[in-house]
């Protein structure tokens, strides 16, 4: 179990749910997991540099594609509603947070997701626990809030056939990212592990983002 970032997509929680999701419609596997950069530390040095290769680059594009032309099938609907139902049965680990990775996962894939789907998920983002600051793995459940952010921001700027880089930088107060803002947010100058769109978000974040704001040379990092 490991997070290497707070966002979406950066911890083996949320890539854990995203390969199990991908079988939820049966006999026709959906490679969910695959959609997303794999920027584990804990993966080789060999593989974290491949995946920065435009080779790579266009190996993802068009995988991509295909999960998009296979939900707008008619399976993106399908699959969804299955989600969904599944959130709602007793003991079911991570329970709606899974509806949510399933909304993030129709974005990356740039797939038409339903006006009441978009509504829906809008809705269910206040009801999922969000942790602010250090959490221990068994109690990372839900959203870190710059994910949050990302995915509300993601929700109100989605246009269908356009996938949502869930991986490029994106302000830790508002989510937006270039493709919102139309230029690229600023790293925090002290800790480089956050980013901003503005001195006025940055500012507003402070008070959160302090006991995570550690410079490079003095952080020492453990992914258990
Ligand atoms: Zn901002
Ligand atoms: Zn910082």
């Amino acid at each position: 179990m490991g997070r290497w970032g707070h966002r979406l997509f950066e911890g083996d929680r949320d890539i854990d749910i995203a390969g199990e999701l991908g079988d939820t419609i049966k006999g026709k596997p959906l490679e969910l997991s695959m959609m997303i950069h794999q920027t584990d530390m804990l993966a080789p040095q060999e593989a974290r540099l491949f995946y920065q290769t435009d080779e790579y680059k266009v190996i993802l594009e068009k995988h991509i594609a295909e999960v998009r032309s296979q939900l707008d099938s008619g399976l993106g609907n399908c699959f969804f509603e299955k989600v969904r139902a599944q959130a709602k049965k007793p003991n079911t680990s991570d329970g709606q947070y899974r509806i949510i990775i399933a909304g993030a996962l129709m974005m990356r894939a740039g797939a038409n997701i339903k006006p009441c789907y978009i509504q829906y998920l809008r809705g269910l983002v206040p009801k999922i626990n969000c942790n602010h600051g250090f959490a221990l793995p068994i109690m990372d459940q839900g959203f870190r809030e710059p994910g949050r952010v990302q995915f509300l921001n993601a929700l109100n700027n989605y246009v269908a056939g356009t996938p949502r880089d869930f991986q490029a930088p994106s302000c830790f107060r508002c989510g937006k990212s270039e493709v919102d803002l139309g230029f690229a947010p600023k790293k925090c100058s002290r800790c480089h592990g956050a980013w901003y769109c503005s001195q006025k978000c940055q500012k507003k974040q402070w008070a959160n983002h302090k006991p995570a704001c550690i410079p490079p040379e003095k952080k020492f990092s453990l992914n258990v």
